[in-house]
């Protein structure tokens, strides 16, 4: 079947497209077409889309924003289904128990802005994080501005609704969860929606630490182009955090293609135009060679690299 790229399927009543250009769907802006592509609304189009994928054999990507994804340059052979229109607005606050339920689509910027209308604070390092409340969930995503604290969704999760691949509905408790560094027992299953415990905290307060938030990280990190964030992980017990080790052997502004290693934030490889996803490897490998030579250490990515996967016919 040939249609033009971005075209619906006919007869399908999900809102399934194909030949989707991933680059548009990852904030680095690299990656080929996915073969299926869709932004369901609610469970019943998510469902429908999944049993599509099944009854095709197709494998599934779920993805929130595409903030902490490299994909390939071959694209996706399968569906790949976006949560950044999933009940994006589905936000509700219980003022008795301090707490906020988001559905998987909320950006985590409105989660902040949202719980601190209602008078709770606790989510403000999350403001600035460019991604949803899934993907944060899926990630643990943290931040601290302050050195030597550290900060995860995780710490604040009470309870994470999930799609298991069975197609059943159910709801983790923090007891069944498991938070690591970027990392959590989430990975495999398709994440609905979370709820968060709070605190009541003054409106002003709230808002100032979001403002900070933000002014520390346009210090800190490199938001003039394209990126994922930071490529790799810190390592445990080391000399420094990546971004100095990888400063220290000197990558700093180093160049593959279109792909760089800032030049401001040493542990951020940004697209300063045209990058491939082999670029963003290529400095991967050369990171990770040159930082094992000189301190011995293996840099783990914390991005997320989906590999080129070929079905079998
Ligand atoms: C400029 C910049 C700054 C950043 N700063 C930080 C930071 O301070 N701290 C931090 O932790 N991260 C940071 N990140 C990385 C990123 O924003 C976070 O990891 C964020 O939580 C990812 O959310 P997302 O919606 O974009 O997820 P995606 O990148 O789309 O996906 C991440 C992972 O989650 C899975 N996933 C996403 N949604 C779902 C779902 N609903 N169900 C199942 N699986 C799902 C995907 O398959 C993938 O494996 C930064 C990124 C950028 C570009």
């Amino acid at each position: 079947m040939s249609l033009p790229v971005g075209s619906k399927v006919p007869g399908l009543k999900i809102p399934l497209r194909f030949d989707v250009p991933l680059s548009r769907y990852s904030t680095i802006q690299i990656g080929g077409n996915a073969k299926f592509f869709s932004e369901p609304k609610s469970i019943e189009e998510l469902q429908g889309l999944l049993e599509f994928a099944r009854e095709s054999d197709l494998p599934i990507l779920g993805i929130g924003k595409g903030s902490n994804i490299l994909f390939p340059d071959d694209g996706f052979p399968g569906l790949v289904i976006t949560f950044i229109h999933f009940e994006p607005n589905k936000i509700v606050i219980d003022q008795d128990r301090e707490t906020v339920t988001a559905s998987s689509g909320v950006s985590l910027y409105r989660l902040a802005l949202a719980s601190r209308d209602a008078g709770l604070g606790g989510a403000e390092f999350l403001s600035h994080i460019p991604g949803t409340v899934g993907g944060a969930l899926v990630m643990n995503a943290g931040f601290s501005r302050f050195p030597g604290k550290k900060m995860e969704i995780g710490e604040l999760v009470e309870e994470v609704t999930v799609l298991t691949p069975e197609g059943e509905i159910k709801n983790l408790s923090q007891g069944e969860l498991e938070w690591d560094y970027r990392k959590t027992n989430l990975d495999g299953l398709i994440v609905l929606a979370g709820r968060l415990k709070l605190h009541r905290a003054p409106t002003e307060a709230v808002t100032k630490e979001i403002q900070e938030s933000f002014s520390y990280r346009n210090r800190v990190q490199d938001l003039r182009y394209p990126s994922a964030g930071s490529v790799f992980k810190n390592p445990a017990g080391a000399q420094g955090s990546s971004g100095q080790l990888i400063e220290k052997v000197g990558l700093k502004g180093k160049k593959i293609g279109g792909a760089m290693i800032s030049d401001k934030h040493a542990n951020f490889i940004v697209n300063t135009g045209g990058a491939r996803a082999s670029d963003v490897l290529d400095l991967i490998s050369l990171v990770q060679e040159k930082v094992l030579e000189a301190f011995g250490v293996h840099l783990e990515p914390e991005i997320r690299i989906i590999q080129n996967i070929s079905i079998p016919k």
